[in-house]
């Protein structure tokens, strides 16, 4: 393989740019050239390329967002617009193409892999909802945005005994929510993989922390339960108030989530993950997506892996519901 493109799609991550940096700089290593395919699969239909090489990846790594830019492309989930793209690649001398999105870029990884240009797709999502993989790229630095944002609300609420109501991004998964619950403290945590009733598990422990002394309250809410169950921050603050008589306030984090600077891990684990894709495409692999696993890199069948099944991790889940008295 002497050249490969490079491309990312969907909702952008931090980590975005030290993947691509590492795949740049694996395939000069490995002697390929790089062609940035801005963005995504809409770019690559529309032949909208930069050429990528060693130097002029400096300076991105330490930046959120993606700098060959990311879209949505509805029409890529039609045959016709996959062929064409192909024999873009072909007619561009592109052999082979790293695709960093989540499970949506996957699909048309897979797709432009049957049809002859071999992908090797890489986990890039603030949501973590992607099955196949322990990890995606983002996770980590949105985790800690969300943190450092409530903490900064804690401190008001604390000030005035509110309560506050949260609404956390995260596609359809909880994760984010979960984790954040616990690393800000919360009261209450609804994510749309647990079943909830608001009287039970936010009304009744608001009064119950209340009686022990407690008079400032976070109730983290993911956006899959908006999504799901139609119920919004703002409804649930309203209820809170009426039924607790504790003044409550309601705030959607909302794209705030998504910036910023990549913590060190997703900047270690996109550079393994940009690394390892590759060297699968330089060694004739095909349809793959890099994965974590515990802490080790690995790979699997596109196909096999967008049929696993994730579940959201109960232990934890009973973690933060034990301690949030
Ligand atoms: P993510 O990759 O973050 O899950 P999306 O679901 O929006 O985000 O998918 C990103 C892009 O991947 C879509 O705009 C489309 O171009 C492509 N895509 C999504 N689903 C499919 C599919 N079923 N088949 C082929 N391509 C798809």
């Amino acid at each position: 393989m002497k050249k490969i493109g490079v491309l990312t799609s969907g909702g952008d991550a931090p980590g975005m740019n030290a993947a691509v940096r590492a795949v740049v700089r694996t395939a000069c290593y490995l002697g390929m050239e790089v062609v940035g395919v801005r963005y995504g699969y809409k770019g690559l239909l529309e032949e909208d390329f930069i050429e990528l090489n060693m130097r002029n990846v400096c300076d991105i790594i330490h930046r959120g967002g993606t700098k060959i830019y990311t879209a949505r492309c509805p029409e890529f989930r039609g045959e016709e617009a996959v062929r064409k793209a192909v024999d873009v690649a072909k007619k561009n001398g592109i052999e082979g193409l790293v695709v960093v999105g989540g499970d949506g870029s996957f699909r048309g990884a897979r797709d432009l892999s049957n049809f002859g240009l071999p992908c090797v797709a890489i986990p890039g999502t603030i949501d973590n909802d992607i099955v196949c993989t322990d990890y995606t790229i983002g996770f980590d630095t949105c985790l800690n945005t969300v943190q450092a944002l409530v903490d900064r609300l804690r401190d008001t609420i604390e000030s005035h005994s509110r309560c506050m109501v949260v609404e956390v991004m995260g596609a359809r998964a909880g994760y984010l929510t979960l984790n954040a619950g616990i690393a800000v403290g919360a009261t209450a945590i609804l994510i749309p993989e647990i079943p909830y009733d608001i009287e039970k598990n936010v009304i009744e422990k608001i009064r119950r922390t209340a009686s022990t002394g407690k008079h400032h309250f976070i109730v983290m809410v993911a956006e899959g339960v908006r999504f799901r169950d139609g119920i919004t921050v703002d409804e649930i603050a309203k209820k809170i108030e009426e039924e607790t008589g504790v003044e409550a306030r309601s705030i959607v984090l909302g794209h705030i989530q998504r910036g910023g600077s990549p913590s060190v891990r997703d900047r270690v684990v996109a550079s393994q993950m940009g690394h390892k894709a590759v060297h699968l495409l330089h060694e004739g692999k095909s349809n793959r997506v890099v994965v974590m696993h515990g802490e080790t890199i690995t790979d699997h069948d596109i196909n096999e892996a967008l049929e696993m099944s994730k579940t959201i991790d109960k232990d934890l889940y009973n973690c933060a519901m034990e301690i949030s008295l």
